[in-house]
Parts: C-alpha cells; sequence; structure tokens
C-alpha cells in the first residue's frame, strides 16, 4: 500500500503545520485556562478553510482525501488537540451524515454553509445512553409536513458555536435500532435549546454542550437517509470518524515524544544529562516505536477509506491503538520530566489531560474492542 502524499497535498500539509505553530500554539495555553476556544482564531480557522477539508469542491469544500485529512489533524493535535477536534468533529461526524446519506436538496442547502464555517454537531449520547446508542430515547414524532422532536443529547461536540446538528431520534416511537431515524436541525428552530459548558478534564479549547429539544418542528426534507435509516448512519459515521480520532491520538504522541526528548537533552543529573541514562532512552524509544504502529494503521484505514473499500475494522484498531499509544506517550512524558511534568508550567501536564478522553470518545476502546472482535469472529482478518 502506498501512504505517499502528492507534491501539492505535502505542501497543504506544511502549509497547516506553519498556521498551527503561528497561531494555534501561542494561544493554547490560554485557551486551556479559558474552556473555550479563542473567538478570533475560530474566525481565522474558517476563513482558512479549516470547515471545509473533508467537503467536496462542488459543495464548496476543499475535497481532501482522508490519509491528507489525517495529517492535518494530526498537525493541529500536536499544538492543541482541543482545536484539532473541533474541527475534526465538524468534518466528519458533523457533516457527513449529510454529504453521504442526505437528498441532493439538503447537500445543497446545508453542505456550502458548513464549509464556509457554519459549525456541524454530532448528536446521539443521552443521559441513559452511551455506549448502547440504540438505546436512545428522544423522540421523533411524525406530524403534517416533518417532524417534532423532543429529548435530550448530551456531550454534543461543538454545540456551543453550532449551526446545525445531525440528531439520532426514535421514529414514532419505534422500538431497537430499526426505529431510529437521523435528522438535521437547525440552531435557530423554536423549542432548541443549548446547555452550559462541561467542565472538562481536557481538551479544553474544545465545547461540549447538552442540547434539548423541546418541541422541535424540522421539516420532511431534514430528514437524513431513509425512515429507520438512522443506527446505520450513525454507525457508518462513526468509523469515519474514528479515523479522525486516530490521527488526534497521533499529533498528541508526537508532541509528546518532542516535549520528551528535548527536555531529556537539556536536564542534567548527576553531571550529564538524563537522555544518557538507558531508562530515560528506552522510554523515548518506546513511544517513537508506538507512534510508527499506530500511524501504520491509521494510513491503512485511511487509504482503504480513500479506495472505497470496506475500513471499519481498521477504523477502529487504528482508534484502538493510537489512543491507548497516546495515553502511555503522554505518560511518559511526564514521567521524564520529572516534578516539573506535574507543573502547569509545561505542556506535557495539558498533553496527559487531553489524551484521557482518547480512549473514551467516538467508542470507547471496550466498543472498538467489540468491533474488532465481531469481525475476526466472522473471519474476517
Ligand atoms: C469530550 C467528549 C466529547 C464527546 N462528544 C460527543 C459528541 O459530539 N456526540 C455524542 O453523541 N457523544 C459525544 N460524547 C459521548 C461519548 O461518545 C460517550 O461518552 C461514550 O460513547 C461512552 O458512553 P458513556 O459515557 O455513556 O459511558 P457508558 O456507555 O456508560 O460506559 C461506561 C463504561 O462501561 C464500559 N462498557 C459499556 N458497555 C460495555 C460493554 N458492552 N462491554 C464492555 N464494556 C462496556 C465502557 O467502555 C465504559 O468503560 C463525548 C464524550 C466526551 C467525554
Amino acid at each position: 500500500m502506498d501512504f505517499s502524499l502528492s507534491e501539492q497535498e505535502e505542501l497543504f500539509v506544511k502549509g497547516v503545520r506553519d498556521f498551527a505553530r503561528g497561531e494555534i500554539a501561542p494561544l493554547s495555553k490560554q485557551m486551556d485556562e479559558d474552556g473555550i476556544i479563542d473567538q478570533g482564531l475560530l474566525q481565522k480557522l474558517k476563513e482558512q478553510g479549516f470547515f471545509a477539508l473533508s467537503f467536496p469542491e462542488e459543495y464548496g469544500g476543499v475535497g481532501l482525501n482522508t490519509l491528507t485529512y489525517g495529517l492535518v489533524i494530526a498537525e493541529l493535535a500536536k499544538v492543541d488537540a482541543g482545536v484539532a477536534i473541533m474541527v475534526g468533529v465538524h468534518n466528519s461526524v458533523g457533516s457527513y451524515p449529510v454529504l453521504r446519506f442526505g437528498s441532493e436538496e439538503l447537500k445543497k442547502r446545508v453542505l456550502p454553509e458548513m464549509a464556509k464555517g457554519h459549525l456541524g454537531s454530532f448528536c446521539v449520547t443521552e443521559p441513559g445512553a452511551g455506549s448502547d446508542a440504540a438505546s436512545i430515547s428522544t423522540r421523533a414524532d411524525t406530524v403534517d409536513g416533518g417532524y417534532v422532536l423532543n429529548g435530550e443529547k448530551i456531550w454534543v461536540t461543538n454545540g456551543y458555536h453550532s449551526r446545525f446538528f445531525v440528531v439520532l431520534a426514535r421514529l414514532d416511537g419505534q422500538p431497537g435500532h430499526h426505529g431510529i431515524s437521523a435528522f438535521l436541525v437547525e440552531r435557530d428552530n423554536p423549542g432548541l435549546s443549548v446547555g452550559a459548558k462541561e467542565d472538562k478534564m481536557g481538551l479544553r479549547s474544545s465545547d461540549c454542550v447538552s442540547v434539548v429539544f423541546d418541541g422541535v418542528k424540522v421539516s420532511g426534507e431534514n430528514l437524513i437517509g431513509e425512515k429507520g435509516q438512522g443506527f446505520e448512519i450513525a454507525m457508518a459515521s462513526l468509523d469515519g470518524g474514528r479515523i479522525g480520532v486516530a490521527y488526534q491520538a497521533i499529533g498528541l504522541g508526537e508532541a509528546c515524544l518532542d516535549a520528551a526528548t528535548a527536555y531529556a537533552q537539556e536536564r542534567e543529573q548527576f553531571g550529564r544529562p538524563i537522555a544518557q541514562q538507558q531508562a530515560i532512552q528506552w522510554m523515548l524509544a518506546d513511544t517513537a516505536t508506538e507512534l510508527e504502529q499506530s500511524s501504520l494503521l491509521a494510513h491503512k484505514a485511511a487509504t482503504l477509506k480513500d479506495q472505497g473499500k470496506p475500513f471499519s475494522r481498521l477504523a477502529a484498531m487504528a482508534k484502538y491503538s493510537a489512543s491507548e499509544m497516546a495515553n502511555r506517550a503522554a505518560d511518559r512524558a511526564v514521567q521524564i520530566h520529572g516534578g516539573y511534568g506535574y507543573s502547569k508550567d509545561y505542556p506535557v501536564e495539558r498533553y496527559y489531560r487531553d489524551a484521557r478522553v482518547l480512549r473514551i470518545y467516538e467508542g470507547t476502546n471496550e466498543i472498538q474492542k467489540m468491533v474488532i472482535a465481531r469481525r475476526v469472529l466472522q473471519g474476517e482478518h
């Protein structure tokens, strides 16, 4: 499998690297403290087309393939994993359901707006339904001309800023995962209210909110795909989203390795840099090796997706592998920094907090292992 980029793609990724270092890195510490993205930076991200990366050109998008897109997410995560997930959610689960399953009318109306930077969110999780997404209780009831939604979603990434919400709801009280449909709801729909931001452990530049639907009426045109197809749409969208999470973890892992390597060469104990101690070298070697392993899995998943081949198993493996790697990389980076690693004066403290959620969202790693094992048991390995 060939994972090389074209010259144009290489230049694009380099441009993102320069932007991330120049425009995002100086703000990361402050955004972590404030618990919200810098509004000037958000405007720049919109102007630079970060919210159009994965959209086809016909809808005003940049039209990146998945491999290049993944490397862009990694560059963002290397300086700020919160900004990376904000861009990632919008370009995958927040818009992909419309792009892949929406009617042509819905695509033409919504995607160019999203590509301009009107953010998208993905609303599945509820107070009583997390890993078991098929157990959601948000309702959509058929009325004249459309549907009325009632229920509550939680942990909605981007919801504080979003104009568009992809919402999974149970249609007319039908049971099971075949009873679930997907709808596009707009922020100005009467009855939609957005709750306070979660006070999160990490990824603090990105926001998560609850969203309440209290008699929200949407037109029949806002149904995404077919009635009863919502669960399938969510699972297909999460497959792609997991590749993005894998690259987010890879970027964070690279940041941990860079910080740990620089510190190990500069910090002296017992009369020489700690980098000369084999115990420290082994930690660096482990992180470097695991980074390569995870990158290969992510590149393979991305390339299969770009080739139009089944990639669900590889996406789950890539997300599982990279998120575990990033947690180990962050732990080692803190260890190499000693006491200073426990201080907010050094970025590894933030990396350690940012890494933790990678094992939880877009399907916990226990769920990834269920996905992988199911495929293995079906003989797909
Ligand atoms: C920062 C952040 C951003 C998020 N963004 C979004 C978003 O944009 N949209 C959205 O819809 N959701 C979002 N989520 C929610 C996220 O997807 C859920 O938290 C996740 O799916 C787990 O659900 P839960 O929290 O209810 O945990 P639970 O499902 O209650 O799981 C608790 C524990 O039990 C384990 N477990 C559960 N079932 C099994 C099983 N069958 N076998 C083995 N172990 C099991 C889990 O792995 C976990 O360890 C976000 C969450 C966070 C923290």
